[in-house]
């Protein structure tokens, strides 16, 4: 874990942060907003074409169209906007905050929110990048599957989005995974903190399959009075135990942010998870504390305090 630096900018993120996290940091350095940091951060994922797993690039569901998830909240506020399930436009980050900013919501989906984004003179996006729709068939080409097959699309989404089992010689060699998001939270020079996560969900989800992403308490929360935390992995666990919502919970009952973080993803570990489903915690302290957890081995967070020229990478502590 970190060391407590007051009220300088800091931020965690996940692994796939990195070029983010430096555009945000800069921008915390001239004094920029921690919630202007996040979503700057977020969109510099989404609009990576190498990311299959945020934003236009993102991996399909099951038909094969990419939905997209997002959230971006305010600590100091608690104010909060989200999209689900969204179609034909890949800055899902910046959707949320006008959500946030310029409606009466908090949540708005699919046809809701396409149809936002278009009052809201946002540019539509091709999304489908040809990479991303190699990946999406040779999932079904390893699940012995075909796109569009007679089988009810409940059973072909089941057998597409079965996690694998991270100790797989196959997953090894290089199989195509289902998960990925990215989380970003920060904290400027005032000691606000926001957080935000986007995502382009399970891949091969059924269509109109929600994660955590976009749902406050579960994969994004934050309150200046205590920290901010965000999940990845399988949204389905985080949601069921209202993961990132406990955490700062725990934190506000005066928990440390490991014991937090540990009691956070021990909540979900009773759940009966299949095999293989797993889920990660990137966390902040109001403090300035960063943190990540996870319970699988060998994953990693990134951090960065204004005084580091680049992000760093740290272990997650893993709670089984
Ligand atoms: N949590 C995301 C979801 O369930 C996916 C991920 O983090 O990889 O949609």
């Amino acid at each position: 874990m970190g060391d407590v630096t007051s009220s300088m900018p800091v931020m965690v993120a996940s692994e796939n942060g990195r070029r983010g996290m430096l555009a945000a940091m800069a921008l915390l350095r001239e004094g920029g907003s921690a919630l202007d940091a996040v979503e700057l951060a977020c969109r510099i994922v989404e609009d990576d074409p190498d990311d299959h797993s945020v934003g236009y690039s993102g991996l399909p569901n099951v038909l094969g169209e990419v939905e997209l998830d997002a959230s971006i909240m305010e600590g100091t506020t608690l104010r909060a906007g989200a999209v689900a399930a969204i179609q034909g436009y890949g800055r899902a980050i910046t959707l949320a905050r006008r959500v946030m900013e310029e409606t009466p919501h908090v949540l708005v989906v699919a046809r809701g929110a396409e149809r936002l984004a278009a009052e809201l003179g946002e540019t539509p996006q091709e999304q489908r990048t040809e990479e991303a729709l190699r990946r999406w068939r040779a999932r079904f080409t390893e699940r012995e599957l075909t796109p569009g097959d007679a089988e009810p699309l409940r059973s072909v989404a089941r057998a597409l989005t079965r996690p694998i089992n991270l100790q797989d010689k196959l997953h090894k060699a290089g199989r195509v995974d289902t998960l990925g998001t990215v989380n970003f939270i920060a904290r400027d020079r005032r000691g606000a903190l926001a957080s935000a996560v986007s995502t382009s969900g399970l891949g091969w989800k059924y269509p109109g399959r929600v994660g955590d992403s976009p749902l406050i308490g579960a994969g994004n929360y934050c309150d200046d009075r205590y920290g901010a935390a965000a999940c990845t992995g399988m949204g389905e666990l985080a949601i069921r135990v209202a993961t990132a919502r406990s955490l700062v919970l725990y934190l506000k009952f005066g928990m440390s942010l490991a014991a937090a973080g540990r009691e956070a993803l021990r909540d979900l570990l009773t759940l009966d998870a299949p095999d293989g489903q797993y889920m990660n915690i990137v966390a902040l302290t109001s403090a300035g504390e960063v943190a990540g957890f996870t319970t699988v081995p060998g994953k990693q967070y990134l951090y960065q305090r204004a005084e580091m020229d680049e992000p760093a990478l740290a272990d997650r502590l893993m709670v089984v």
